[in-house]
């Protein structure tokens, strides 16, 4: 492990010239960019072309569950990269990574999951989560919650409600009702008219905010109520970052769609959503090929995510989290600067005493060697997600820097 002192920038010090063609050649999404020059990444470590290692308690958010660069992965990538890459598109060739990955996945979801419709990405998962829902409904409405987070395509920002992020985009698609997490009188909404709720069991962007006791369970028991679909965002939640393998398995809830992505695919990119079959044939017919992807559940990508899940079930990976997240907690709590700690696991938000001080601290960790950030509805908390291969000695150290700077 190199010293941090070595990260600190030496005078006189010219950025390279990597970071001016980044910044003059690819599309920008924010006017500050991090412009972190990543030479290599290695379980909890991301080295940059200067050689200088940051602690990563991002993970990509929350991505590398498993660390970077597990060989375990690589090689899997490797060799099904040798294979073949890509053949048909839209499911006609049968492709035994993805039949190996649905076969683990529906194992390891359980009861109520036996289908698994795979895209590339997360907004990508929800758009087919919807579609799959208002076809097999036959109705359109879907009730989503303020302050979540679902994706950047139209329907996974229409579900979001929040006018700084949608307005600019306006008009977003129509028959999303907006709900407020954790407001149960809110749930009086769920009416015969919907087709789905869509719901994140923690608010992952709102600053890692759970679902009060019995929320989920409200939820549930209204969309049986009416007839509805409920599908649960776990892209965040996911193979282990909660604590459990997927937070609905803690919380006892089932829905009728999970949708996964982010971590799913162990480094490689790779969305999901799993539910019953009867859900799915709704969209073989009427038209044929209602949902369709050329890239979706790429064999490289499934051969990368089998691999992982493969990794994360065999280990103690996913029984350590609780213990792993209490460790930051404990520690921090009591710092003067922090008023509380969210969340659940290794997905904990550290809320600051100093509204929309996040990024300016943020900052500063860097300059010590440690990556973390603020969340997209909040710039008044820092982000807790490392790898879950963290160690004792590395969460010890990134709460010695998070200490030092928080002043
Ligand atoms: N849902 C949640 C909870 C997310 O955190 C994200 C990504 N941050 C998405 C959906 C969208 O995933 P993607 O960026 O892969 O489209």
């Amino acid at each position: 492990m190199r010293p941090f002192a070595e990260n600190s920038p030496k005078d006189g010090h010219e950025r390279p010239p990597m970071y001016d063609r980044f910044l003059n050649r690819v599309a920008q999404t924010s006017a500050a960019p991090m412009g972190l020059e990543v030479l290599r990444a290695e379980g909890c470590w991301i080295e940059d072309l200067e050689h200088r290692r940051y602690l990563d308690l991002i993970s990509g958010i929350s991505v590398a569950n498993l660390g970077h660069g597990r060989s375990e992965v690589v090689e899997a990538v490797r060799e099904q990269a040798g294979l073949f890459m890509h053949t048909m598109v839209y499911g006609e060739h049968v492709q035994t990574p993805q039949v190996r990955l649905a076969e683990r996945l529906t194992d390891v979801l359980g009861k109520g999951f036996e289908t698994v419709y795979f895209v590339n990405s997360g907004s990508e998962a929800i758009e087919a989560a919807l579609k799959t829902a208002k076809r097999f409904t036959g109705r359109y409405e879907i009730a989503s919650f303020k302050k979540s987070y679902h994706g950047s395509t139209h329907a996974a920002l229409s579900a979001m409600h929040e006018p700084y992020f949608c307005d600019a985009f306006a008009p977003l698609v129509p028959g999303f009702k907006a709900l407020n997490f954790n407001r149960f009188e809110d749930l009086d909404a769920i009416d015969e008219r919907c087709a789905a709720v869509l719901v994140e069991p923690i608010q992952a962007e709102a600053g890692c905010i759970e679902a009060a006791e019995g929320f989920l369970a409200e939820i549930r028991e209204r969309c049986d109520r009416v007839g509805a679909l409920l599908i649960f965002d776990e892209i965040q939640t996911g193979f282990g970052r909660s604590g459990a393998l997927f937070a609905f398995q803690a919380e006892g809830v089932v829905p009728d769609l999970i949708v996964l992505a982010k971590a799913l695919g162990a480094g490689m990119p790779l969305g999901a959503v799993s539910g019953r079959a009867e859900l799915f044939h709704a969209l073989r017919d009427r038209p044929v090929l209602g949902h369709i992807t050329t890239f979706g559940g790429h064999p490289v990508c499934c051969a990368g995510a089998l691999a992982g899940l493969e990794l994360l079930i065999a280990g103690s990976w996913v029984a350590q989290v609780q213990d792993k997240g209490k460790r930051f907690r404990d520690r921090l709590i009591s710092h003067p600067m922090i008023c509380g700690i969210s969340g659940r696991g290794l997905m904990l938000a550290l809320h600051l005493k100093s509204a929309d001080s996040a990024p300016e601290f943020a900052q500063k960790a860097r300059e010590k060697g440690l990556l973390t950030d603020w969340f997209l509805h909040t710039t008044g908390a820092l982000r807790i997600a490392p790898p879950l291969s963290i160690n004792t000695e590395e969460i010890d150290l990134a709460c010695g820097i998070l200490e030092e700077i928080l002043v």
